[in-house]
């Protein structure tokens, strides 16, 4: 059956094909916060880059089905070879994770020899094959603490780059790759939101830029972000709206209100149910990864989680 032929049947019809598929398949879905409503429905694990990596290597499902982007599908591959890694949409990829090639690493270490290289898993199997160690937007700042020497390299994300510099007591050399959906906050729309809703804490994600992160009560990761839901009844999430909607649906007597309901990542929204269904029943599309790189980012992964 090819995608379109998905479209026909109603979600709750969809949603009870999916779970079938699942426990014929010994299958698992792991979404991001980021995605559709439908898609955070069906996955079994919803969290960020951090908590799905972990999930991935934990579970013990054959097949994984990830909604989100590639590089987090590439993540589970890279700790978990013997499973069967599922990416529903090939268009899910993430633009800042292509600010940076292999090739462009190697130029940048070459320019400051002897540095170590951090690299936010938001980059490729090959960009994190040259690097020394990964991170998250959750764990960022540990890792670079934990690296030796005072001066790092730091790729490819600016603004979580500066968001770590404030936070260690060393230099960053950060490469100047952002995510549009982040670098489109500006401090004003803190500032109108505060205005709109006075006493209401504000929480935002690192990528947002400097002076964004600096007007913030809070500045954590999706998944830091719904420990605060847990905690408030109310925020103001400056974040890809995907998160607030799953606060939302999650405490439906609370109020999570977006920073912008603009902040929308098209990619995370390529995933739908139908494709999801269609993606399980007919095993599409394998993420595979050549064995050497795989190792080489196995390695650089494998040094977050023993420090996460
Ligand atoms: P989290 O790890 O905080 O979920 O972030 C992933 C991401 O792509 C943010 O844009
Ligand atoms: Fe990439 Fe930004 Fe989308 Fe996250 S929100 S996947 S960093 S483009």
């Amino acid at each position: 059956m090819r995608p379109e032929e998905y479209a026909g049947p109603t979600t709750a019809e969809l949603t009870a094909r999916i779970h079938e598929m699942k426990r014929e398949k010994r299958a698992i879905i792991l979404g991001h916060n980021y995605q559709v409503g439908e898609v955070q429905g069906v996955s079994d694990f919803l969290g960020d880059s951090l908590r799905l990596a972990q999930l991935a290597t934990e579970t013990d499902a054959r097949m994984v089905v990830f909604c989100g982007v590639r590089f987090m599908a590439e993540s589970a591959k890279i700790l978990s070879p013997g499973k069967t890694i599922l990416l529903p949409s090939l268009g899910a990829g993430c633009p800042m994770a292509d600010m940076i090639s292999g090739a462009e690493l190697k130029e940048f270490k070459a320019a400051h020899p002897g540095l170590p290289v951090v690299c936010y898993v938001n980059t490729s199997a090959e960009v994190k094959a040259g690097s020394d160690i990964c991170c998250t937007s959750s764990n960022a700042v540990r890792i670079v603490e934990a690296i030796d020497g005072d001066e790092v390299l730091f790729v490819p994300d600016k603004n979580l780059a500066a968001y770590v510099s404030t936070k260690v007591d060393k230099r960053i050399v950060p490469w100047s790759g952002h995510c549009y959906v982040h670098d489109m906050f500006v401090v004003e729309d803190v500032e109108l939101a505060r205005g709109e809703r006075p006493g209401v804490k504000v929480v935002v994600h690192p990528e947002c830029p400097p002076e964004v992160t600096a007007e913030a009560d809070y500045v954590c990761s999706t998944g830091g972000m719904m420990l605060l839901a847990a905690e408030h009844d109310e925020l103001i999430v400056g974040t890809e709206i995907g998160l607030v909607d799953r606060m939302n649906r999650e405490y439906p007597r609370k109020a999570f209100h977006p920073l912008s309901a603009l902040a929308i990542c098209r990619t995370m929204k390529m995933t739908s149910l139908p494709l999801v269904a269609w993606a399980l029943e007919n095993e599409r599309h394998e993420v595979t990864i050549p064995e050497d790189v795989r190792a080489g980012a196995e390695r650089a992964l494998a040094r977050m989680l023993e420090l996460s």
